[in-house]
């Protein structure tokens, strides 16, 4: 249903989450969005974009400030929990993403959480970040956190290898890690919200590349459904790769809404969820924002937005090389659009 009134872009996105009115398809992304051309614009560059608070809010402004989007996200990396636990991470460079060169649990009787986590450099740049981003955007642009789930920082924290193993030979195991490890989930989350953030993307890579769906229904689906009853603000799940075949089990999960992949056709996702979630994305990266052109990222955000996706973006954290020009190509779509859709 579509309103008579122009909404703030934070209006706008908190409603697509939640499957409410909209003036008109909102745009953004539950993952990065940030890219070199904006680190230049915003000076503002990676790695200390990942550990300086002010520098992680310039840079996450420029999806609202350069690109349009109606949210905020500044958690840019996969590893912020990771390092904090004790990952050695190679923290990459203006044009590389970081990644973990350790995982240091052998098993679930060694993870621990240290005292000062939320102290921890990576997890405080990411609080500070927050903090300004509310101050500064707070009434006007919905600003997302992110954290990642269980299942994630097991692959980070154990090793994707074992851990994939284990799901079949020690299924009592995974359960312990996965137990263990939500509460760090809990703990991150609920310190983003009280630094400010208005709606939660947790991302938990149970992808239809890696695990069976069954896998995320018997190990994942209940640790889901206590998160997202113990963190409660509106929440995205992330999961990116083929996940058709679980949406039904992710309606039951509690989230209000589900960050996919274009492996996944919008309008399949938007059949299989039945209106029970909200369904964000699901514009291809490497071969459409990277490598299209504008008008190839114009048929596919008005096929998503034609599906019925509720917010139109990439799939997934950008690579950082995407132009902005394609960008922005979205947000251009989804305003030209609202003149058809509800009208
Ligand atoms: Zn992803």
């Amino acid at each position: 249903m579509k309103t008579l009134y122009k909404m703030t872009p934070k209006r706008r996105f908190i409603s697509g989450m939640l499957g409410g009115r909209i003036d008109r398809v909102p745009v953004g992304s539950a993952t990065s969005v940030a890219t070199v051309e904006q680190e230049e614009m915003t000076n503002s560059y990676f790695p200390d974009a990942h550990l300086d608070g002010e520098k992680v809010a310039r840079l996450a402004a420029g999806a609202y400030e350069i690109l349009g989007y109606d949210c905020i996200m500044p958690v840019f990396s996969v590893v912020a929990e990771s390092a904090a636990l004790g990952c050695e991470i190679d923290w990459g460079d203006k044009e590389n993403m970081p990644i973990n060169r350790s995982s240091p649990w052998e098993d679930p009787d060694e993870v621990t959480v240290p005292e000062d986590f939320l102290d921890k450099p990576s997890i405080k740049a990411c609080l500070d970040a927050i903090k300004i981003l509310r101050d500064t955007y707070g009434d006007q642009v919905a600003i997302m956190g992110k954290v990642m789930g269980p299942w994630t920082m097991a692959y980070h924290m154990h090793g994707v290898q074992e851990f994939l193993m284990e799901t079949i030979s020690d299924p009592e195991r995974v359960r312990s890690f996965l137990s263990k490890l939500k509460k760090v989930t809990v703990l991150f989350g609920k310190a983003q919200i009280k630094a400010g953030a208005d709606v939660l993307c947790l991302a938990d890579h149970a992808t239809g590349d890696l695990v069976s769906s069954e896998t995320y229904r018997d190990f994942l689906l209940s640790f889901h459904k206590e998160l997202t009853k113990e963190i409660g603000c509106p929440m995205a799940l992330h999961i990116c790769g083929d996940t058709l075949d679980r949406i039904k089990h992710i309606c039951e999960s509690g989230f209000d809404c589900f960050h996919f992949d274009s492996k996944v056709d919008a309008g399949e996702a938007v059949n299989e969820a039945g209106g029970r979630i909200s369904l964000m994305g699901n514009i291809n990266n490497p071969e459409i924002l990277l490598k299209g052109s504008p008008e190839e990222v114009a048929e596919k955000a008005y096929y998503a937005i034609r599906a019925g996706v509720q917010i139109v973006g990439p799939e997934c954290a950008i690579p950082l090389v995407t132009p902005i020009e394609n960008l922005k190509k979205i947000v251009k779509v989804a305003e030209e659009e609202n003149n058809i859709i509800g009208s």
